[in-house]
């Protein structure tokens, strides 16, 4: 996730720097508006994804397109659905496990 917004904001640079470039080569500042054509955001990719969110840590899983999809990836990855409907990542489950034991 944080990765990639890394790599969007670096394009961005790139993307700007080098129509700064064309600019300043033309002598025509408004060539840099052609930069916003090319902009991305990170927050758009993520439009209609659908995720599994940890219910104790609020740890996401792996995107799906679907809900379904997301949750089958979560559940290929460890996570379980408990039925009190609420979600735990591997990390959580092993660690409600230890303390049930406990008890
Ligand atoms: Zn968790």
């Amino acid at each position: 996730m944080k990765k990639t917004v890394l790599a969007c904001l670096l394009l961005n640079l790139f993307n700007v720097l080098c129509f700064s470039i064309l600019a300043i080569f033309f002598g025509k500042w408004w060539i840099i508006l052609f930069a916003l054509l090319f902009l991305c955001f990170p927050a758009s990719r993520l439009k209609g994804q659908h995720f599994v969110y940890c219910d104790n840590c609020g740890r996401y899983s792996e995107s799906g397109a679907t809900l379904e999809e997301a949750r089958i990836r979560a559940k290929n990855h460890g996570w379980v659905s408990l039925s009190n409907n609420k979600d735990y990542c591997p990390d959580c489950l092993a660690e409600l496990k230890r303390n049930s034991k406990g008890v």
